[in-house]
């Protein structure tokens, strides 16, 4: 991966992971801008608050947990009584709040007061307002003629591609820089939330998923790891740029609004949650070969990231290679199935 240039073209995380479940649909969202009828915006806007109060409170300096748990719950607070969302009563908005207070309570006994303290290291060297966000662009940058896949489309001028990520903010465990995103749940991870390496049934289904050969469709955890791979390439990026070479990098998520772990106290009004936290450096470098040298990336991954941002920016959206799986699994939950050719397609067929 090397330094944009004038023929950079551009994709982003989340268009990747569009164009994994459905190329059309990609093209309908990313550069059509259609919006789709599917929606799930109550969950994402709460997640959005936690977010926005958790990066406030790292921001804020504090290293001491029952500090941050109070900075926390005031910035939460504040965020709370200007959220507009609809609820049925009362007692149901006071105990969306105290699932939202248990989840910051959580997060902080888990990984926050350590993570704080990271920040707190890095902030002698790079100002605190750099490592927090929400939302701190990190990007990688494809050299499509070095790759081969400018040769293979033969339909873009482009000769680099850079695509986009985000992390919500930057820490150190002391022998890693680690950039943290907050998600609503773990579940897209499928089993990569269970998986500490790349050998197994992780690479078994990410090949047999570009291989044709198997129906298997394993669109989320194949962008999560794409995902990966452009995060830890920004992270080396900004672990160079401020001079903190010696450090290796790591993505971790934090799932926000995973009620499976909520337990709640009616009589007393309580609620109590935990974490868990997935370290998808796990599985996507190899441990062997990263113990000689920190630039080592899992081949198979970026060389089918590469593969799919070439396709894309030669704007090439037809379905039809892997419809079947399509068909099977993007469609039903597609929110632009009224304005799509292969669905209505498919629908007269039926009909007919
Ligand atoms: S309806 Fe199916 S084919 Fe059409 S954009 Fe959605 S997922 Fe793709």
């Amino acid at each position: 991966m090397t330094e944009a240039d004038s023929s950079d073209a551009s994709l982003s995380v989340g268009g990747i992971r569009t164009a994994l479940h459905c190329p059309r649909r990609y093209e309908f969202a990313h550069v059509d801008g259609l919006e789709g009828s599917d929606d799930e915006g109550t969950v994402g806007e709460r997640v959005d608050l936690l977010r926005t109060a958790i990066c406030d409170t790292l921001r804020s300096g504090e290293t001491d947990c029952d500090r941050l748990e109070s900075v926390a719950h005031d910035r939460l607070s504040s965020l709370w009584s200007d959220h507009d969302e609809r609820f049925h009563s009362v007692a149901q908005r006071r105990h969306e709040r105290r699932v939202l207070e248990a989840t910051i309570d959580a997060y902080i006994h888990h990984v926050g007061t350590d993570h704080a303290a990271g920040i707190e290291r890095l902030s002698a060297a790079t100002p605190r307002d750099e490592l927090t966000g929400p939302g701190l662009a990190l990007s990688s940058t494809i050299d499509l003629t070095e790759t081969g896949e400018a040769e293979r489309t033969g339909e873009t001028e482009a000769r680099t591609v850079t695509i986009d990520a985000s992390v919500d903010y930057v820490t150190s465990d002391g022998a890693s820089l680690v950039g943290v995103r907050f998600v609503p749940t773990l579940a897209p991870l499928g089993q990569l939330r269970y998986r500490s390496d790349w050998e197994g049934d992780v690479a078994t289904r990410f090949r047999d998923h570009f291989g044709g050969e198997t129906d298997v469709f394993e669109p989320d955890p194949v962008g999560a790891l794409f995902e990966t791979a452009v995060v830890l390439d920004g992270l080396r990026d900004f672990r160079d740029r401020r001079g903190l070479a010696d450090s290796t990098c790591r993505y971790v998520q934090i799932p926000l609004a995973d009620r499976s772990t909520l337990s709640v106290n009616w009589i007393q009004n309580t609620v109590e949650t935990s974490l868990d936290v997935v370290d998808l450096t796990d599985v996507y470098v190899d441990h062997h070969t990263f113990g000689m040298t920190h630039d080592h990336r899992n081949e198979t991954v970026d060389g089918r990231l590469a593969s799919l941002a070439a396709t894309l920016v030669s704007e090439s959206f037809d379905p039809a290679e892997r419809w079947a799986q399509i068909e099977a699994n993007a469609c039903p939950n597609c929110g632009y199935t009224v304005c799509c050719q292969e669905y209505l397609a498919r629908e007269v067929r039926f009909d007919g």
